[in-house]
């Protein structure tokens, strides 16, 4: 398991809020153009997107604007994943390098934060071999920025903090959100995970499963709804445990249909559902909502019950089928998407065709595979792993293009029906307007540059690969 960093600030003595009018002021002398600048980088997954969109909501408080050039930015941040080691490197490799943009500009104030920050080994590298990089924090002090940036600055020292124990348990409701977009917005309705599935470092570094209540939730949606956001995706490493934990418990199903019942133009769509915790509640959910995207992300991971077990899923094959098979009969036109790991310590070839098998049964529309990777502290990274990366990386090809041609072919299928489409931008590629299907798939139309933003009609009437082209019909 990670351990702690080794050093922990003592609580705060005043209010965050007290710390931003200090940053505003100290920044808009130290800024080296008419506003400080900030380039925040964030690595992963949508609830680090979620975070990040906190971190620049706090850093907009103080003052800051934003840009993507470094050598532009008065404050670098980068917002970093832990959960494969390739994502890890890329970040080493993209701190290493912002050695060069310091020397240019010795003011630059360099920040790490996110998942990989949680990791005492991740700290140690950063504190011994980058010390270059000012301020490193974890995600359960987000909160804290304000104080901490403070800190970095007046103090002259560098700054490592995690938070104590009581910190990773806590919600901290009313954070400023600068959101990336104004058509799609994510919404995190609960943090952490209480599974340890054998591979993952999620519960090690976000700490255990807690969750919003339902009144924070909906207050925040109806906001969103009135913004006019039209894709609202609720998110949470395992939104089927929603609510579990809370003084009134309520299922993560009532919440959807608590928010489902919000008047407006908009769908809902949720991230990620644990098979184990999947019911048919939250399928019928899905089937009688008005707003619920036809879209089911369900992570089977393997489709070998042995290799489950060393995962601790949770479930069996047989029991992931049966949930499918109910999820298809109920909504005729659902869309099921999954995550696959290729290559978990100690599968056989064997045990990866069953995983194959089952994508052809099931037919996705799209997945998100990946080669296991290794993860300190879990249990799975002490499993002998006998299979070479060369074996791995072909069972991941034949796994690539069986599931080119499911998709394709579920695409093929598609030619001739009507689909409601959220038009979200222009396709610099072909020019034509680009969309996405209720069950997330990619359609590209012509059509006029004001539609952005809208639900449309449009008829499908091509299919390469996983791409649908169409016709607007209204
Ligand atoms: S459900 Fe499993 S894979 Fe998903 S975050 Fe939790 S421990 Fe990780």
């Amino acid at each position: 398991m990670a351990d702690k960093f080794p050093i922990h600030l003592a609580p705060p003595v005043r209010p965050q809020a007290d710390y931003i009018s200090d940053i505003a002021q100290i920044m808009a002398v130290r800024a080296r153009g008419p506003v400080p600048m900030a380039l925040v980088h964030t690595y992963g997954c949508q609830q680090n997107v979620a975070d990040g969109e906190k971190i620049k909501g706090q850093l907009g408080e103080m003052g800051f604007s934003f840009t993507d050039k470094e050598d532009e930015a008065d404050l670098i941040i980068f917002n970093t994943c832990a959960v494969r080691e390739h994502a890890e490197d890329r970040v080493f490799g993209n701190v290493g390098a912002l050695k060069n943009v310091k020397q240019r500009n010795p003011s630059l104030i360099i920040a790490l934060c996110g998942c990989m920050m949680e990791q005492e080994h991740v700290a140690e590298r950063i504190r011994k071999s980058f010390p270059f990089v000012n301020l490193v924090f974890g995600t359960h002090v987000i909160h804290r920025l304000p104080e901490l940036l403070f800190t970095t600055i007046t103090d002259g020292h560098r700054v490592f903090e995690r938070g104590d124990d009581s910190e990773d348990k806590q919600i901290v409701e009313g954070l400023p959100i600068h959101r990336d977009g104004d058509i799609k917005a994510w919404l995190t309705v609960m943090y952490g995970c209480d599974n340890f599935c054998s591979y993952c470092v999620v519960p090690y570094v976000r700490g255990r499963e807690r969750s919003r209540t339902p009144e924070a939730i909906l207050e925040e949606f109806k906001s969103l709804v009135k913004a006019g956001y039209k894709d609202i995706t609720l998110l949470g490493q395992n939104v089927n445990s929603y609510g579990k934990s809370l003084d009134k418990p309520i299922s993560f199903s009532e919440l959807l249909k608590m928010l489902d019942a919000v008047d407006g133009d908009y769908r809902i769509r949720f991230m990620t559902s644990h098979p184990k915790d999947a019911t048919h509640e939250l399928i019928d959910t899905i089937a009688n909502g008005r707003h619920i995207s036809h879209h089911l992300h369900l992570p089977f991971q393997s489709g070998n019950d042995r290799v489950l077990k060393e995962m601790n899923r949770g479930y069996t094959r047989e029991k992931y089928l049966a949930l499918v098979d109910y999820a298809k009969q109920t909504i005729p036109d659902l869309s099921l998407t999954s995550d696959i790991i290729v290559g978990f310590p100690g599968e056989t070839y064997e045990e990866f065709l069953d995983t194959i098998d089952l994508i052809q049964i099931v037919g996705f529309t799209s997945l998100y595979t990946f080669i296991y990777s290794p993860r300190v502290g879990t249990r799975a990274a002490k499993m002998p792993d006998p299979v070479s990366a060369d074996e791995k990386s072909k069972w991941f090809t034949e796994l690539c293009s069986t599931q080119e041609q499911i998709a394709a072919q579920r695409c093929a299928e598609m030619i001739g029906t009507t689909q409601r489409v959220l038009v979200e931008e222009r396709n610099e590629k072909n020019g034509l307007l680009s969309g996405r299907t209720d069950g997330n798939i990619i359609v590209d139309f012509t059509g006029d540059e004001q539609l952005i933003g809208s639900f449309i009609k449009v008829k499908i009437t091509a299919a390469r690969n996983w791409i649908l082209y169409g016709e607007s019909i209204q």
